[in-house]
Order: structure tokens, then C-alpha cells, then sequence
């Protein structure tokens, strides 16, 4: 899709989760989407949906605490100073690319509002996080430039992961947000997680399985090794190249 394209998504995004919290009753709201049949997908196309919730989920509530507590202990929102850690890292490139100059070990693409970088915790093989360079706690609160930003780094990160297996890229995503009518959340950060599950190619997947499934989630590949694949990728779909 094209930026302009993208954009009206996130407008629409932006008025259903307005229109959901206008409703006293609902506690929070998860916008998402998935894609690919690998994912489970009933629909070969890429589908959105939105959940609202009279109640908190698990993730959420454990997200919300973290971040309270990091707030309360600092003044400043936790995914803040991550992104301000991960803006400063450099790591140098091969001397062969010494023209690019150095890089940096996490981030995929960024823009004038929004990071997209491979967390230093990621579990997935590709997956990545989106963050606003901006702190608020829902997307209703970016403005006009911020929802074109948001439509510019959802389209550059997206054909990234089409390019790097030559495929229609299967992930979940959805964006983290405060919970609504919960009164203020000034420890939330809004960001956005994408969890792709292929691994090596467009048909070799990583299941979460056995010790996974039991005990903890074993990475594969590093969050370094994972970003460079994803730096390294044109931003012209492969299919328009
Ligand atoms: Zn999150």
C-alpha cells in the first residue's frame, strides 16, 4: 500500500479507538492486525481488527506496572530512555561499506516521529518494535504530522519484511497503549510490536515449542544479527524493483 493509503488506516485507527473509550464500561483497547496464512489467517488478505475489553489483559497490566514503576523512579517514560540509548549506539561497518559510515546495532528505520528498531529482548526471529519518538499514551494523541510518520515507517519497515524473503510477509502486530477510563497514565509510552514468525525463509517458521512452551523462549538468531538483515534491505518492493 501506499503512504497516503496507510495513512487512512491510521486515521481510522485513531476514530475507532476514540469512538471505543467514549464507552465508560471499557477498560482496554487492542488494535491489530495479522497476516499470512502461516498465522492462521482465514482471510488471505491482511485483516485489522479491534478488541475492547471491560478488563486488562495479563500483558498489559504487566506493561502498565514496569512502566509505573520505572516512572515513579526516574520522571521519564521507560520506552523514552530505551529509545535514547538505542538513538546512541554505534557499531562500526564493514570497512569495505566505510562509506555508510557506522551504524546502529538495533534500529531498522527511522523517521522524524517514530523508531523501528529489533528490541534487545526480542524472541521472534525479525520481530520489532515501533516506537514514537513523542510520549503519549494513545493513538488519538498523535497529530497530523505524527499519523503521516506513522504511515511513512509502517510502510518502509513492511516492505523490509517482504524483501527479506522475497514473500508476503506474515506477522502479528498491534500497537500498546494505556488502558482507557482507568484515569491518567503518564508512566505509558504508545509503541507498536511486530511478531513475524519465519525464520529462515518465505516457508521455514520457528515454532514456540517444547522447552519454549514449557520453561522460556529460546532466540535463534541475535537481535544484532537480525537488524543488519533488515538494515541492509532495499525500501523498494521487491516485486517493483
Ligand atoms: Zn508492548
Amino acid at each position: 500500500m501506499e503512504a497516503d493509503d496507510i495513512l487512512k488506516v491510521v486515521q481510522l485507527w485513531a476514530k475507532e479507538f476514540h469512538d471505543l473509550a467514549a464507552n465508560p464500561d471499557l477498560r482496554y483497547i487492542q488494535i491489530f492486525e495479522n497476516k499470512g496464512e502461516v498465522m492462521g489467517c482465514s482471510n488471505p488478505h491482511p485483516h485489522g481488527q479491534i478488541w475492547a475489553l471491560n478488563d486488562v489483559p495479563t500483558a498489559l497490566e504487566k506493561e502498565t506496572e514496569r512502566q509505573k514503576a520505572y516512572f515513579e523512579a526516574h520522571g521519564r517514560s521507560l520506552l523514552s530512555d530505551y529509545l535514547a540509548l538505542e538513538l546512541t549506539q554505534r557499531v562500526d561497518v564493514p570497512a569495505a561499506d566505510a562509506a555508510v559510515g557506522s551504524r546502529s546495532p538495533r534500529i531498522v528505520v527511522e523517521n522524524e516521529h517514530f523508531v523501528a528498531l529489533v528490541p534487545f529482548w526480542a524472541v521472534w526471529p525479525f520481530e520489532t518494535m515501533v516506537v514514537s519518538r513523542r510520549q503519549v499514551q494513545y493513538v488519538t494523541q498523535f497529530n497530523e504530522a505524527e499519523q503521516a510518520a506513522l504511515a511513512d515507517i509502517l510502510r518502509r519497515l513492511t516492505i523490509r519484511y517482504d524483501n527479506l524473503f522475497q514473500t508476503s510477509f506474515p506477522y502479528s502486530a498491534g500497537m500498546h497503549q494505556a488502558p482507557v477510563n482507568d484515569g491518567p497514565h503518564p508512566e505509558w509510552h504508545w509503541h507498536m510490536h511486530f511478531y513475524p514468525p519465519l525464520l529462515r525463509s518465505a516457508t521455514v517458521k520457528k515454532f514456540m515449542v517444547g522447552y519454549e512452551m514449557l520453561a522460556g523462549p529460546q532466540r535463534d538468531i541475535t537481535a544484532e544479527w537480525a537488524a543488519a538483515r533488515l538494515q541492509a534491505l532495499a525500501e523498494v518492493h521487491y516485486k517493483q524493483a
